[in-house]
């Protein structure tokens, strides 16, 4: 197993990791100080989109984490980077109305955009809203999702997500979104760089298979999975991705690493 001499950043994801249907998964906070007295800096790494970053940091305070508001990353903050990167770092957002406030910063214009952003806009993606995109990207307008889930539940029963509605702008335009949650590896080669250190010297610690473990290992980022929240024992192993460890929960992540707990 990996030690920790070599790890200067750990990503923690939160949904199954650190908490649970708002409750906190114990040791969680004791692990982030412990970790944070050795030197290690800690990231709170997630694929939420229907939420604003601002909302995702305030339940981590509730849960007792100790946690600057910019060392909480989710993928409208990672889109929001790449955008301020383009040559014309202009955008049409097309995301509900909370998250607008992850793009802070970005000129918003719909007419000549240097990037469309498709999020979580739910049954408001009329037809008349799928054209603006459309014709924004087929224009040239660089074209990303913060997610391309198929299907979700709300409290009506099922319902079509975000992915249906990409597809649709990807099946007219002929080219594909950037999708920048969680596994794409634009999103871990982005938290790469917000950081500015190498993939060798962090270590992400998740609970799903594909989206931070087979994601951050595609970019040599190092990997703990952790058998709290959706990890399930025949899905990993049918998967065959091998993280560079597996641990009960959090708790169990210092031993893991070597570190001593007090
Ligand atoms: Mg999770």
């Amino acid at each position: 197993m990996t030690t920790i001499r070599d790890i200067d950043q750990i990503f923690l994801d939160i949904d199954g990791v650190l908490m649970l249907s708002d409750l906190p998964i114990p040791g969680g906070t004791a692990t982030v100080k412990r970790l944070r007295s050795l030197g290690i800096k800690v990231s709170f790494v997630t694929n939420t989109t229907r939420k604003p970053r601002q909302l995702i940091h305030e339940d981590l305070l509730r849960l007792g984490f100790n946690v600057d508001l910019e060392d909480v990353v989710c993928p409208a903050i990672i889109a929001r980077e790449r955008i301020l990167q383009l040559k014309r770092p202009t955008v049409a957002l097309y995301v509900n109305d909370e998250v607008m406030q992850d793009f802070e910063g970005l000129k918003l214009n719909r007419r000549r955009a240097g990037a469309v952003v498709m999020g979580d806009l739910g049954s408001e993606f009329s037809p008349e809203i799928l054209d603006e995109i459309f014709k924004l990207a087929f224009s040239g307008s660089e074209l990303f999702a913060l997610h391309k889930n198929r299907f979700w539940r709300d409290p009506s029963g099922l319902r079509l997500d975000l992915g249906p509605y990409v597809a649709a702008i990807e099946y007219a335009t002929g080219k594909a979104a950037e999708i920048v949650g969680k596994p794409s590896p634009g999103f871990f080669r982005g938290l790469l760089q917000r950081y500015k250190i190498r993939a060798e010297n962090t270590l992400m610690v998740g609970d799903d298979i594909e989206a931070d473990i087979q994601g951050a290992k595609r970019v040599g980022i190092k990997t703990v999975l952790v058998k709290t929240g959706k990890y399930d024992f025949d899905f990993v192993k049918r998967s065959g991705i091998k993280p560079d460890a597996i641990v009960p929960s959090i708790a169990d992540l210092c031993p893991a690493l070597g570190i001593e707990t007090k």
